[in-house]
């Protein structure tokens, strides 16, 4: 290790990460995995032992992040869900569509849960107004490939809380987001807030 790269922060990597044993989600606490290039969508299936949903996106999701929120599905002893978005055109269920309920008609997003496993398959926004219509919610840890994008921020983190996640742990959850290379916001990331404030301003006359 020379004295440039101590400098310029080349020994990083060096450092030994120090909350490791805080758990955020089952598909990154072993480290965030990169996405395959080219990869171009697969499955995703319910669990249910038989006869299970299964939804076919046939395109790579975006802007994958970890969620705080009390909406979204994740699994048992999860803090965060994890959740991406793509175009609702690339998406299909493809089986055992009947057994889907909308968990919430009235929520924004609403989601298409297994009335057999509770697992939500996809969430979908029919208002045209809305900034994310369009795109659907999908958790990609259902889907039996890899390569899928990867996790890239915490979204809504303090929202933990409301799950019944000790307000003292908050350092070190946050302590270990970082760790993992996802930022915590308390709110969506600065690109999609953009986004949304772009679309507000755009329908209010704001923004040409
Ligand atoms: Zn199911
Ligand atoms: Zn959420």
């Amino acid at each position: 290790m020379g004295i440039l790269d101590k400098i310029f922060g080349g020994d990083t990597d060096s450092v030994p990460p120090k909350y490791t044993h805080v758990k955020i989600h089952p598909a990154i606490d072993d480290g965030v995995k990169p996405a395959t290039p080219g990869f171009s969508g697969g499955t995703l299936k319910c669990k249910c032992p038989s006869d299970q949903v299964v939804v076919t996106v046939e395109a790579q999701t975006a802007h994958n992040h970890v969620c705080g929120c009390t909406k979204c599905w994740k699994p048992k002893e999860a803090i965060f869900s994890q959740v991406a978005v793509v175009g609702r055109d690339k998406l299909k269920v493809t089986e055992h569509e009947e057994k889907l309920e909308i968990v919430d008609a009235s929520a924004a997003i609403q989601r298409h849960a297994c009335k057999g496993c509770g697992v939500h398959m996809y969430g979908r926004i029919e208002n045209t107004g809305h900034p994310f219509h369009g795109l659907d919610f999908v958790h990609t840890e259902l889907s039996p490939q890899s390569g899928w994008s990867p996790a890239e921020f915490a979204a809504f983190v303090s929202s933990i809380i409301e799950s019944g996640v000790d307000p003292d742990r908050m350092d070190e959850i946050r302590g270990r987001l970082r760790e993992l290379g996802l930022e915590p916001y308390d709110c969506l990331s600065p690109p999609l807030m953009d986004a949304i404030a772009t679309h507000v301003a755009k329908q209010s006359g704001a923004l040409k």
